[in-house]
Order: structure tokens, then C-alpha cells, then sequence
């Protein structure tokens, strides 16, 4: 069962998708339609363990490619 109190107000926490930004500096890698737990009351987000691992793997590809601005779909990363 999960708590769905937020712990910073105490406001509801939903499922929900975000668009994961990673600055590296030379460039810039977006990701979009991230699954997170959001805050309605005060936008904070959370983003769970297996999210987050395959975050790193889309993160890692993206560096490669050496693009100063790489958008990506988290969902049609996530698939291939
Ligand atoms: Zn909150």
C-alpha cells in the first residue's frame, strides 16, 4: 500500500508524467512523458527505482549522440 500524502505539505500525490531534464552542461537532454508520483498541491516530483534505472539507460544513450539538445519519449525509449 502506498502513502499518498505528500511529505513536504501533506497534499495528494498522483500518478502522473513528467518531462525529465538532465543538463550537462554541452548539452541538454529532455525527456518526456516520464512516469512520476506528483504532487498536486506543490509540483513535487518522484520518480521510482525501475524509472530511474531506465532513465540512466536513455540518459546514457542520449550522451552518445553528442546532440546539444536531444529530446526524447520515455515511452518509446522504454519500448525498444
Ligand atoms: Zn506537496
Amino acid at each position: 500500500m502506498q502513502n499518498n500524502k505528500c511529505p513536504i505539505c501533506n497534499g495528494n500525490k498522483e500518478h502522473s508524467t513528467t518531462t525529465f531534464t538532465v543538463d550537462l552542461g554541452t548539452n541538454l537532454i529532455v525527456v518526456r512523458n516520464t512516469p512520476a508520483t506528483i504532487c498536486t498541491n506543490c509540483g513535487e516530483e518522484w520518480i521510482d527505482n525501475t524509472t530511474s534505472q531506465q532513465l540512466e539507460a536513455i540518459v546514457n544513450e542520449a550522451k552518445t549522440k553528442n546532440r546539444m539538445i536531444e529530446v526524447i519519449d520515455f515511452n518509446l525509449e522504454s519500448v525498444a
